[in-house]
């Protein structure tokens, strides 16, 4: 017995120090210098304790009576430890209801024109577009001039890092073409290649949506996810122009589709990791490029099936994004009012394809970020425009959530000349997915306790406001 006992205490030990090992390692790749420090430190603790477990193992201690009370002890904490970490706590039941969990009130349909983007490309002054919105919107004309006349949501591109992030502004501009040549009516809403115009391949649900995600997949997503459309995440109405299409501004928009194929991609975490610096927006633009690439090849496959498919990208969103996110399983809505993966964090960016093609939807995910964030708040903490609320949850349309202050947050833009991404950055779960990464996401969406230690121990490894990472040699801007 003494033997097994001895035997289980040093296996743990052993994978102690390896595991410590490896967050070392991660460290190390991730180039965070604070994090390796602490790393290095926890990894010496640890071979130490090892050391004196071998040392005390071979002087016969463990066959004494203290001995064996050592042993006892220390297997029984390390068990109550793993137990009150590695157990799976009670479910948030508003979670498993995907965006819906969020609905407290009366939700009315976005309007597209409400949206920033909208108003600042598609409102030319003197328009009778523009006289109409500000007729019935007079508290953002002052406002929305003056984001105007600095440049748009992003002001002069580039701006935080000068002359020296000049190459960083063109790199950024030049993914740009490829979500608005995506765009016209032919690609968002494609029809069937003429060889099989009229024709229907006839399949399963289960086989559609086998392919259909598959296919996604192999273009250049790293999440798909399938959801039944609940027509509140629709916009009412059109407000992006893009074409001179100006018949379509403020048209209905009608809901047409059953389900939505959503998927994202990943943000690379080394450009991110320069927030708010203008690695960030290039990464960004590249991948609502890719979003854009990859919807329309979806968008028109679905179409060569023989159903109707609409590709929404940065140039054409029939829907609200984050909210059909959540309903498809890719996860939670977090504090700082981005979708939170798993896999990514808030480190993705977001397209879909709406369509009537039978599909079978995925179930909304419960990963423990409501009760993460509000323990969290570094995303808070680090803006610099204070656009993330400290506070909890406020209703808003009818629904409960974190409300960012979308005119700060696009104020700093415009004043930096970038998307700031700074929330994304310092986020715990943005990390690169290394080995140690994935083992403390999986503890934290199962375990409530994990989630207030790994909060906590973020904070000492990376800081409570950790300092931009260097960009890679290609991307530099120093
Ligand atoms: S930084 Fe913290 S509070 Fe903000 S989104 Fe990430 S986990 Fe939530
Ligand atoms: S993008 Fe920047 S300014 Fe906007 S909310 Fe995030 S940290 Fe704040």
């Amino acid at each position: 017995m003494l033997t097994f006992l001895l035997l289980i205490a040093g296996l743990i030990l052993v994978a102690q120090a390896l595991i410590g090992l490896s967050f070392l390692i991660s460290c190390l790749q991730e180039k965070e210098r604070r994090a390796s420090f602490f790393a290095a430190l926890q990894l010496l603790a640890m071979l130490l304790l090892l050391v004196f477990f071998f040392h005390l193992h071979s002087t016969g201690f463990f066959r004494t009576g203290a001995g064996i009370a050592l042993l006892v002890v220390g297997l029984v904490v390390f068990g109550a430890f793993a137990f009150v970490l590695l157990r799976r706590t009670l479910p948030n039941p508003k979670a498993l209801q995907g965006a819906k969990g969020l609905i407290v009130g009366e939700v009315k349909r976005f309007d597209e024109r409400e949206i920033v983007f909208a108003r600042n490309r598609s409102l030319r002054p003197g328009s009778e577009e523009y006289k109409a919105f500000y007729a019935s919107h007079p508290e953002l004309e002052a406002y929305d001039t003056k984001r105007r006349e600095r440049g748009g949501p992003l002001g002069q591109l580039g701006a935080i890092d000068g002359q020296s992030g000049a190459a960083n502004a063109a790199a950024a501009l030049a993914p740009t073409s490829i979500p608005q040549s995506l765009s016209g009516p032919a690609l968002v809403f494609p029809e069937a290649h003429p060889a099989l115009k009229g024709k229907r391949i006839e399949m399963t649900a289960d086989e559609a949506t086998r392919r259909v995600k598959g296919f996604a997949l192999n273009a250049g997503a790293d999440l798909v996810g399938i959801t039944e459309i609940n027509p509140l995440w629709i916009y009412s109405q059109r407000g992006e122009i893009f074409h001179d299409n100006w018949q379509d501004w403020g048209k209905e928009i009608p809901v047409e589709h059953k389900f939505a194929i959503v998927f994202a991609t990943e943000m690379n975490f080394e450009m991110v990791g320069a927030a708010p610096h203008t690695p960030t927006v290039i990464e960004s633009m590249n991948n609502y490029a890719k979003g854009a690439y990859i919807a329309t090849q979806l968008a028109a496959y679905v179409a060569n099936l023989g159903y109707p498919a609409t590709a929404n990208h940065l140039r054409h969103y029939d829907a609200v994004l984050v909210p059909l996110a959540v309903d498809a399983g890719l996860g939670e809505l977090g504090r700082l009012g981005y979708l939170m993966t798993k896999e990514f964090g808030p480190r993705v960016r977001l397209a879909a394809v709406t369509t009537s093609l039978p599909l079978v939807p995925d179930k909304p995910a419960d990963i423990g970020v409501e009760d993460f964030c509000r323990i969290c708040k570094k995303c808070a903490t680090c803006c610099p425009s204070q656009s993330i609320p400290m506070a909890d949850q406020t209703v808003v349309n009818g629904t409960l959530r974190w409300k960012l202050n979308e005119q700060t947050c696009f104020d700093y833009w415009g004043k930096i000349g970038t998307d700031c991404n700074i929330c994304m950055r310092v986020c715990p779960w943005s990390h690169a997915r290394t080995f140690p990464h994935k083992l403390i996401v999986e503890m934290v969406s199962r375990n409530k306790s994990s989630r207030r230690v790994f909060r906590l121990m973020d904070d000492v490894f990376y800081g409570r406001k950790p300092k931009p990472r260097q960009a890679p040699l290609w991307a530099g801007f120093m």
